[in-house]
Formats: C-alpha cells, structure tokens, sequence
C-alpha cells in the first residue's frame, strides 16, 4: 500500500494537477490534511476531485470557514476576502461537502490525520516550543498534519524533540526511514500555496510496510493559478505569494 498525502490545496487547480501527474501510478489512496479551499480561484474543481478520489480527509479552518462553520474574526483581510469569494463561488454540492467534512484527529491505519493540532484543529505548530507540547497528546506514533503549510515536521526520540527538515530546494525529495520507539509529527507541506520558502507545490509518499516517508515537490505553472486570481477578483497578495512560497 502507497498513500498519498496531501495537505492544504487552496482551490490552486494547476497545483493539484502537477502533482498527481508527477505520482502518477506511484500510490493506492489518497488522504488530505484539510484546507481544500480559500486563496486561490478553483474551489468546486479541487472539492470535486476530493469528493471522487480521496479516502480520508479531515476540515481544516479555510473550510470551516467556507461552509460557515466559524466567524471571521482572526482571519486576516485577504484570507477573510477569499471566504467570502469561496462562498459565493461554491456548488451546493461542494458546499454539503466543506459542511460534512470531519474533525481531526481522524484515525487511518495505524497512523493519524490532522489539519493543526491533535488538541486544536486551528493551532498553528510551526516550532520547536510548540511541537514539544502537543507529543503528549499523540495517539498514535505517526500523524500527519498540515495548517503551517511548512513541509516537515517534528519527532520525538532518542530522548529529544527535534525538526524534519523540508526537501532541499535543490531536490525534488528526500526519503524518512522510520524508526521504532520514535513518535513523528509530520507535514506533507502545502499543495497550493506553500510558506517555506520553496514555491514548488509540496507533498508525501508513505509505504507503511517499508515505514518509508517521501518528502517531495512538484514545479508547477503558477502564473496560470496567479492570472486565475486576478480575474476572479482576489487579493493581489494571493496570486504574488504563489511565486515566493511565502
Ligand atoms: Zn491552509
């Protein structure tokens, strides 16, 4: 068995599509992390491919946000913009679907999904302070997580916490063998609008049997996704952000 795994796609279309022609015949299910929607112009084509092709996935705060599950208030004033825009724009289809969307930590296997936190679904675990606290809350010696939008992660063993790091930028991926009696936190990175600096469309590979995890990223024609933005109307910043990955 091959999974998947794919985190916080933002309606970027271009982005999607580049990576499952890149893991084309590589994987069996596809899981996700959460936040489908919000930032970019393709919402009810990438909720639509969810619906037919992914086997797990949990909501994560775009898509609260989306199907009118939470307030706004600590949104900012483009993310608050995309909302509006995603709502308006949605399918009623779509719509049912962003509602229905189940809260992590959701259970697959022998590992986990969650969009944030195991404690808070919304709670951002970008550093070391933060991911040293929530291991104690791990059902499970395996989660993946996603919110950050920073590919990598975290694990505790060996008697410490420490960081994954993302794949070099020079690289298209990077291989974790797990290892037993360690507990891993990791994040496959954003598919559509990724923070770490790297603007290739982010994602993993995992092979249970082997207890091998593949880091990988996927160039993709953002100035596509960029124009789409700009003609639906959405904030400047969402469609510049695209070729930074900030
Ligand atoms: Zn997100």
């Amino acid at each position: 068995m091959q999974y998947l795994i794919l985190s916080d796609i933002h309606a970027n279309w271009e982005a999607l599509a580049a990576v499952l022609e890149q893991v084309a015949g590589r994987y069996d299910r596809v899981l996700c992390c959460g936040d489908l929607v919000g930032y970019c112009a393709d919402p009810n084509a990438v909720v639509e491919w969810v619906i037919k092709n992914v086997s797990a996935v949990v909501r994560g705060n775009h898509d609260k946000a989306a199907a009118d599950i939470v307030d706004l208030d600590w949104f900012n004033p483009s993310a608050r913009m995309a909302t509006f825009w995603t709502r308006k724009n949605l399918t009623a289809e779509s719509l049912d679907y962003l509602r229905g969307m189940p809260k992590g930590p959701l259970p697959v296997e022998h590992f986990q999904l969650v969009h944030g936190s195991p404690l808070d679904e919304d709670e951002y675990i970008t550093g070391l302070s933060e991911a040293w606290q929530i291991f104690d809350y791990l059902d499970k010696d395996l989660t993946f997580f996603g919110h950050s939008h920073i590919q990598g992660g975290f694990y505790r063993g060996w008697g410490r916490v420490d960081r994954i790091r993302k794949t070099d930028p020079k690289s298209d991926s990077f291989v974790l063998k797990l290892s037993d009696g360690v507990t891993y936190y990791l994040n496959p990175g954003s598919v559509g609008q990724p923070r770490d600096g790297d603007a290739r469309a982010a994602y993993v590979l995992y092979e249970p049997e082997e207890r091998v995890v593949t880091f990988a990223r996927c160039p993709y024609d953002y100035s596509r996704t960029q124009v789409k933005i700009r003609e639906a109307g959405l904030p400047d910043i969402l469609a510049d952000r695209l070729a930074s990955g900030r």
